[in-house]
């Protein structure tokens, strides 16, 4: 076990090694659907009368049979609960057992729906049962940080086209995350208050990068946008865990991912995606992290510079999402989108 997670040394990430990760989509993969081209394959092991496959459910909703949503274990586990070894250091370097859960949400039983076909009563049922499977997760003590991704598009590295996500429960707080939450303790420090409900306010009163807002959520394209079209969703309370949403928090939380998507699907078509929950880590330190959704649209691929600098290319600013996506008809979508050569 002593190649299963290895940390970097500089802190920037962690690495997992896992030969059954060979069987992920490659980037020349047909098809801009998924790895699969998007065809429905007797073989598929997510669809109905393939449960077979699929060793147990872990939870669904629905009858035995007649499931409209399940979650089962990942046939390839990045981590597994039977992992279980502590941290442990390998010479100078740091290296960790890789306890933990990976577990998938086959989110209908229908195999060619995407995300942006999903009614909110669709995502109201993922997101449920994410927050319930977070509860369950987080109640074992290995466990440092629980949470909820997906993606879309073999150019975001989604295996199969029938529509799933992911949720995962990691023996560490994730480099991405602490780095979060280095930026939320500065932010405590200097100005007393949360960084997160800082940014809701400010951008509920400035109004320029506003892309859908409900009573209890708000969804904007972010002041630094990496991607063209990213978007963050934020619950306007300060709430440190995504599963301590109310069910009426959950109904209005899936109305904003709702609308979100049929405006990604207006303006880029249906493009590869990465829809990522940062979720507040488990850890003492962790108390002061406020929840939220990141939508990641891929529509350029990596540079040396994003790699190596973590400065961003991007041709559309936030602002200009704003126009396009929140208020423009249909229409003109085509229009500003040749204009900026996206596309
Ligand atoms: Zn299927
Ligand atoms: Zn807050």
């Amino acid at each position: 076990m002593t190649t299963k997670l290895r940390q970097d040394p500089m802190g920037r990430f962690a690495v997992v090694y896992e030969p059954g990760l060979a069987r992920l989509p490659l980037l020349s993969g047909p098809g801009n659907g998924s790895a699969d081209g998007g065809e429905q394959s007797v073989a598929c092991p997510f669809c109905p009368g393939n449960e077979r496959y699929c060793q147990f459910s872990i939870d669904q909703f629905g009858e035995k049979k007649d499931w409209k949503l399940r979650v089962i274990p990942n046939r390839l586990p990045f981590f597994s609960v039977e992992g279980g070894e502590e941290a442990f250091p390998d010479g100078i370097y740091d290296i960790n057992g890789g306890a933990g859960a990976h577990e998938v949400i086959i989110e209908s039983p229908e195999h060619g729906l995407t995300p942006f076909a999903f009614t909110q009563a669709q995502w109201c049922d993922i997101f449920t049962m994410t927050a319930r499977r977070l509860t369950d997760l987080r109640q074992d003590s290995r466990f440092q940080y629980v949470s909820f991704f997906r993606n879309f598009g073999v150019q975001a590295g989604a295996a199969l086209s029938h529509p799933h996500s992911q949720i995962l429960a990691l023996p560490l707080v994730p480099p991405e995350v602490q780095q979060k939450l280095r930026a939320f303790h500065r932010h405590q420090e200097h100005k007393g208050r949360c960084l997160a409900c800082d940014i809701v306010h400010h951008e509920t009163s400035a109004r320029k990068r506003i892309l859908a807002e409900n009573e209890s959520f708000v969804a904007m394209a972010p002041y630094a946008s990496r991607h063209p079209f990213e978007m963050h969703v934020y619950p306007r309370r300060h709430q440190g865990f995504f599963e301590s949403m109310s069910p009426e928090e959950q109904v209005l939380f899936s109305r904003i991912i709702a609308d979100l998507m049929q405006k990604l699907q207006r303006v880029l078509a249906e493009p590869p995606f990465h829809m990522i929950l940062f979720n507040r880590p488990v850890p003492a330190e962790g108390s002061r992290f406020h929840w939220h959704m990141e939508i990641l649209p891929r529509v350029f691929a990596a540079t040396a510079l994003q790699e190596g600098t973590g400065i961003y290319m991007n041709p559309v600013t936030p602002e200009e999402v704003v126009k396009v996506a929140g208020s423009r008809p249909a229409q003109g979508f085509d229009d500003q989108i040749d204009d900026n050569g996206i596309g």
